[in-house]
This record gives C-alpha cells, structure tokens and sequence, in this order.
C-alpha cells in the first residue's frame, strides 16, 4: 500500500515458524491469515452497537467515501480492493472519525479487519513527524515481520525511533516504551490490539497488553479484533478498550441438512482401508478429505493410498504453519484429490469444494467422548454453499459406535449403515 510511513516489527523472541513452538490456536490462527488471500464472502448482517446510540450510523459502501488521503486511496485500489468488505462498511467510518472513536470488533478469519485497521494506522499517522505514533500489538509480529527483527538488535536503550508504526507482541513493545524508553507512549496516537483471542490464550500477555494502555494518553483511539468472542475475550476487552463501539459478524452457521451421512462397520484398520477403496471405486469423488486421530494413522493410510495409485496429500501437525499452507493451497488448486489429514490442521480449508469427507476416525475430545463440534466442522455446510456432500464414518469398536450414537443423538439426525460391498444407494 502506497505510504510514506514506515512499519517496524519488533520482537526479541527467536522468529519460529515451527508450529511446535506455538500453541494449537496460535498456529490454527496464522494458518487461516496464511491462506486467507482473498476475502471471505458473508451474507451475514453486521450488529453494531454504538457508545452514542443517538449519533447517526453512518457505513460506506465505496472507499471514496472515507475521504482518504490520495495515496491511500490509490493504494487501496492497486491492491485490488474494488469495494469495502462488510465489516468494513462500519469499521471504517468508526475508526476514521473525528474525533477518534474506540472499537471492538469481532469477525471470522479472512473477513477484513486487518486489512480495515492498517487503513486506519496509516491514514491517521502524519510521516512529517520522525517519531513513533501508532502501535499495534499483535503476537504474530515475530512471524510475519521476523525480516525486521535484525533492527531490533541495533536498537540502543534510549535511542529514539523515527519510525511511525510500531508493531510487536506485548511483552516487547511494553519494553520499549518502559525500560528502554524507545517509544514514547504519551505520543501514541493509535493502539491497535490484534488477535485478542489469541493473545490472551497466552501467558502474561493480557497484563502486558493492559499496562502499555495505561502508559497511553486518555484520547489515545484504542481498537481491538478478535475471531471469537467467548467471555475470557469480552472481560479483555472491555477492560483495554473504553467507551467502546462493538461491531460483531456473525459467522455463518454451518448445517448438516444437506449432508448424506453414513457408518460403515469394520474391524480393524486394514479393513477401513478396503472399505475406503470399496466406495473410490463405485462412485466419482472428485475431492476427498480423510480424517486420522493420529498422525501415525494418517501417515500409514496415505501411504496405503498412494499404493493403490491415488495422488495424496498429507497435512500432519508435525509440519510448519508455512508448510501446511503449502499443502491446503495445493489442494484447493486440485493438484492432489485427495487430503489425508489429522485434526490439527483442518480448520482452514473451506470444505465446500469436498464432495466427499471420510472420518476414517471419529472426532473425539480429550476423555473420548464425541467431539461434536469437530464433527460439524468437519462435514457441516454454510447454506450458502448447500451443494449436497457425502460423509462416511469408520466403525472399528464399541467405542467408536459409542461416539457414533452420540454425535446421532446430539444432532438428532440418524446415521445409516452402508453396506460397502452394495454402494448403489449413495450414487
Ligand atoms: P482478517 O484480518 O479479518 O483475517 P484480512 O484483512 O487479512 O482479514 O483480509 C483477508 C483477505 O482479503 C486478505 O487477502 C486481504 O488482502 C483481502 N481483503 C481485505 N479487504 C478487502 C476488500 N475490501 N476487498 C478485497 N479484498 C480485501
């Protein structure tokens, strides 16, 4: 985006990309920003709710209307970026007014927010001015702007910066405004707090991310996004972020209406594997998704499969976020037909392009009762993509019918047998 401001990513953390080191949400989070390339496409209404409920609600439908600086403007739309995206139509006239206004907002991945609160760090900084003016804490900053770290370490104690975007996880950036004294928080006129979800699933964040608040001037504008907006995240939030305005994107709810579901008893994993090649070969799948509970179970099986002269994909959570990236592109492009995955990491890939989902397991929780939850997402559909799909569960034990009957009852939708060697009926 055209600016004349400079970003500065700053963290002091080794930057590691390997999901080892990251929590399951971290790593699910940066995986969805990872392949989120283009916008998410909601139908879903916007619920604002404003601190001055008597002011006009004003929302924009084209970029023009924000009256941006020029450059910004044209950066804007050399992005590609034709028209705002629906959290953006209210975001941005909130984060855009005069006097500034203090936001929370809460919208799925992919969906805009980032792109809505760069716009608004860059509009509101004045490059004229050599000192830092804008910070935006986020725990990905070690990850996605690990090129900057190197600046970082030439930094002294004291020195001052003349960049005008700060960017960095808690724990750093209250460094630098507190024991090193690098940034002047009294000349902040921005706070941005991104991912809150995220970041406060990690430990001392919150209280990191709440004192370099209060180091900020009162009329300081505060903004704040998050995925998910549980309780943990709401009480964060209200404390980071006064008189708040709330914008809130429901997600699209997912559904199981158009889903064919079917079990198929077996007795052992060899045979979970015959019954698999059983349904490839009498009916068309044109993309399949394979779920394993562990990685062992999804290496052996995709190797079985590629035996049998199928192009396999493997997504197993050994590997990098940049790497299972790699791999859900691949399989969105269709270069492989085939993703043989572990739970990890499944969450980012929009199952509306896969007719067929195989539980070669069934999703379970930690005490391995039925993961309810898993299994829709897994196989659920938004209503706008109702294309009608097929799921298959592999029975292999007491137990595993056990979840079965569970995830039947929870849904209060009846799972029929297929009868693998007579697959007539799902055609
Ligand atoms: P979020 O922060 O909610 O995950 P992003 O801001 O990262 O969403 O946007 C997701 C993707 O959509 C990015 O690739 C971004 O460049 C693109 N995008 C954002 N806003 C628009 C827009 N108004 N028009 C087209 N694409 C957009």
């Amino acid at each position: 985006m055209a600016t004349d401001s400079w970003a500065l990513a700053v963290d002091k953390q080794e930057a590691t990309t390997d999901s080892v080191s990251l929590n399951d949400k971290a790593a699910q989070s940066l995986l969805n920003k990872m392949i989120h390339t283009s916008l998410v496409n909601t139908t879903n209404q916007v619920e604002v709710l404003q601190r001055d409920p008597n002011s006009p609600l004003y929302s924009v439908k084209t970029f023009e209307e924000l009256r941006l600086k020029d450059k910004l403007l044209k950066g804007v739309y050399d992005m590609g970026f034709n028209r705002p995206s629906k959290i953006q139509e209210n975001a941005l006239p909130m984060m855009l007014a005069e006097p500034p206004q203090n936001l929370i907002a809460q919208s799925q991945s992919g969906t805009g927010k980032t792109a809505a609160f760069v716009l608004a760090m860059l509009s509101h900084v004045d490059p004229t001015n050599k000192w830092a003016q804008v910070s935006g804490i986020s725990i990905f900053s070690n990850l996605m702007f690990c090129k900057y770290k190197m600046l970082m370490k030439t930094v002294d104690r004291g020195a001052k910066l003349q960049e005008q975007i700060v960017i960095g996880t808690p724990g750093t950036v209250l460094d630098w405004c507190s024991k090193l004294k690098i940034i002047n928080p009294k000349k902040i006129s921005v706070f941005v707090l991104d991912e809150a979800d995220v970041m406060i699933a990690t430990q001392g964040h919150q209280d990191q991310s709440i004192r370099i608040q209060r180091m900020l001037p009162k009329e300081c504008q505060m903004l704040l996004f998050s995925a998910t907006f549980e309780d943990s995240v709401w009480k964060f939030a209200e404390r980071v972020v006064p008189d708040p305005n709330i914008i809130k994107l429901k997600r699209e709810e997912e559904t199981l209406d158009t889903i064919k579901q079917y079990y198929v008893l077996c007795s052992d994993k060899e045979e979970k594997f015959t019954a698999l090649c059983n349904i490839y070969g009498a009916i068309t799948i044109a993309q399949a998704m394979i779920f394993c509970h562990t990685r062992r179970t999804a290496g052996w099986l995709a190797a079985e499969l590629t035996k049998e002269g199928h192009v396999v994909a493997l997504l197993s959570g050994e590997m990098t976020v940049e790497q299972r990236a790699t791999i859900i592109e691949r399989f969105r492009e269709g270069k492989e037909k085939v993703l043989v995955t572990t739970n990890v990491c499944s969450r980012g890939i929009d199952v509306e392009q896969v007719s067929v989902v195989i539980n070669f397991d069934l999703p379970m929780d930690k005490d391995g009762n039925a993961d309810n939850e898993t299994y829709l997402h897994r196989i659920g559909r938004t209503g706008r993509f109702g294309k009608r799909g097929l799921a298959v569960n592999m029975i292999d034990s007491k137990h595993s019918m056990n979840i079965l009957n569970q995830i039947e009852e929870h849904f209060n939708k009846k799972i029929n047998k297929l009868d693998t060697d007579d697959l007539d009926e799902i055609e």
